[in-house]
């Protein structure tokens, strides 16, 4: 939510005249009360401001901060993105379990020699390969989810639709490609990272 120029006037003019009553803030503006009846009713819903009957209006205090909305649709995926973890796919299963602990993470991202995005490799596919049997020599490009059916994203892309993405495909990241003509990895954005910004974002507004 934007404030607009005239709620920003009005909330000056309380600060440095509080109280003061709805018809001296229209005087001041040179405006009828009727006019500003509706910003007076967003700045006291909003609770900026407070109405005190037979006294006037007073100024909260509470400085004005963008909505969770506004700041999130602010957010591109290069404002969040995390590095990504990046295998060769001649790399053993063993290896990436190994990975898997090693950079605390939940996804492997699988290149080819040209460091092209070739594959995914999640904890549930290493778990699947286990239970089949498969031999932990085995390359990892016999389990992993191939291009091109991996979803991804590009750092130009709000953080809003990465995490509609995510969240329709019921998978827990997209790796971020430099450009929509290029395979290079240069990201991450995961589940996790999105539920720390959220958190981030709501602790900012409460401390506010
Ligand atoms: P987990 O195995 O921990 O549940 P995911 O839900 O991310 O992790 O993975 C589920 C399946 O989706 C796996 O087979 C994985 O290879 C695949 N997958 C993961 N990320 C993507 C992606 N960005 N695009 C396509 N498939 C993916």
């Amino acid at each position: 939510m934007n404030l607009t120029e005239r709620q920003q006037k009005i909330i000056e003019i309380v600060k440095q005249n509080e109280p003061i009553t709805g018809d001296n803030i229209a005087k001041t503006l040179g405006l009828t009360k009727s006019t500003l009846r509706s910003d007076l009713a967003v700045l006291t819903m909003t609770g900026i401001l407070d109405a005190r009957p037979k006294v006037g209006y007073i100024y909260s205090g509470l400085d004005f901060e963008p909505m969770l909305q506004d700041k999130l649709s602010a957010l591109s995926v290069q404002d969040i993105m995390q590095a990504p973890v990046l295998i060769k796919q001649d790399t053993s299963v063993q290896d990436a379990v190994t990975a898997l602990f090693m950079y605390d993470v939940g996804t492997l991202y699988i290149s080819n020699d040209q460091d092209e995005l070739v594959g995914v490799l999640s904890r549930k596919d290493l778990l699947r390969s286990t239970m089949m049997g498969n031999h932990s020599d085995a390359p990892v490009a016999v389990i992993m989810t191939r291009m091109p059916n991996i979803f991804v994203t590009y750092p130009d892309v709000p953080v809003l639709k990465a995490a509609k993405s995510i969240s329709r495909h019921q998978i827990d990241s997209l790796p971020v490609l430099a450009s929509r003509d290029s395979k290079t990895v240069v990201g991450k954005i995961s589940k996790t990272v999105l539920v720390n910004l959220l958190i981030e974002l709501t602790d900012k507004e409460q401390n506010a």
